[in-house]
């Protein structure tokens, strides 16, 4: 596996694979990886004839009072890992060779990053369309993976190589859970015995909706008052927002149509959680 910290060596080994015909994927990531990371990547490997993973946690994705300082990092680990995976380049820039001095050009995200995190986390799907587009550019892949675990980032990122015409084909990737149902996630270190346990009341929550819908109810308004139900059982978990929302608009709907998703965000004592699942009507 060869390790690239530079834009120029990044940008010129993608450019050697694509004139001698490869199609190349990337697996964007903030690092500390999991299972859920992991399955994505294999999907990578499959999908194409290059595997680019990519490591950085990106700064201006966070906001002032969030834990970018603290977030979870572990190149080592992570090397070990993506070498493992038959990765091919994992590429994992600095800081300062993605936002040198100067940086002021952003991509701005419509209504969609709007909604949902984008309420509680101003500027943060910016950040990430900002991010996902540079690394694009860098490493110029056919295809990307992202997981649908961060279901409104997936929307996000869809609209936009869509409305940029970055010509980069999007796929999603189901969310890989632990068998108790937790979603995998970099910031379940963050939580406490207890709190892990108080965190299964997310996916407590999505099997609630889930079995409401299948046994034939459409109202928002029930299946969300059933959801917060499990999770307000929960003494250490606090609901940030419960949604019902159109798959792609991610606007409120007060019906199950077709297909609508729940989505949560949930924190468990100072760890926010999202988790989210597609209902069908
Ligand atoms: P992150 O490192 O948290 O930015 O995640 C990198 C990629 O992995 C994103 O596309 C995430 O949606 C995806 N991902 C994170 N956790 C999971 C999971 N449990 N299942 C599937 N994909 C995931």
């Amino acid at each position: 596996m060869r390790i690239i910290e530079h834009i120029e060596e990044m940008r010129s080994w993608s450019e050697t694979e694509r004139r001698a015909g490869r199609r190349i994927v990337l697996v964007p990531t903030m690092g500390s990886l999991h299972g859920g990371h992991l399955s994505l990547v294999r999907d990578g490997k499959r999908r194409g004839d290059r595997l680019v993973v990519s490591l950085f946690v990106n700064p201006t994705q966070f906001g002032p009072q969030e834990d970018y300082a603290s977030y979870p990092r572990d190149f080592e680990r992570d090397r070990g890992l993506l070498e493992r995976e038959g990765t091919d380049v994992m590429f994992s820039p600095s800081a300062g060779e993605m936002y040198p001095a100067g940086h002021q050009s952003y991509v701005e995200v419509g209504k969609l990053g709007e909604q949902l995190c984008g309420v509680f986390r101003p500027g943060h799907f910016r950040g990430v369309a900002t991010v996902v587009a540079k690394l694009f550019n860098i490493a110029q892949p056919h295809a990307a993976i992202f997981g649908e675990k961060d279901y409104q980032q997936l929307q996000v990122i869809r609209r936009m190589a869509r409305d940029l015409n970055l010509g980069v084909e999007v796929v999603g990737h189901p969310t890989v859970r632990a068998p108790d149902g937790l979603a995998l996630s970099s910031r379940n270190s963050y939580l406490s015995d207890a709190e892990r346990q108080a965190a299964l009341s997310l996916c407590r929550a999505l099997n609630k909706a889930e079995a409401l819908a299948l046994a034939g109810e459409k109202e928002s308004g029930r299946i969300l008052d059933a959801a917060r139900a499990e999770i307000e059982k929960e003494p250490l978990a606090r609901i940030q927002y419960a949604k019902l929302c159109h798959p792609e608009t991610l606007e409120d709907v007060e019906k199950i149509e077709s297909e609508a998703v729940l989505a949560l965000a949930v924190f468990v004592g100072k760890t926010r959680l999202i988790d989210n699942t597609v209902l069908k009507a």
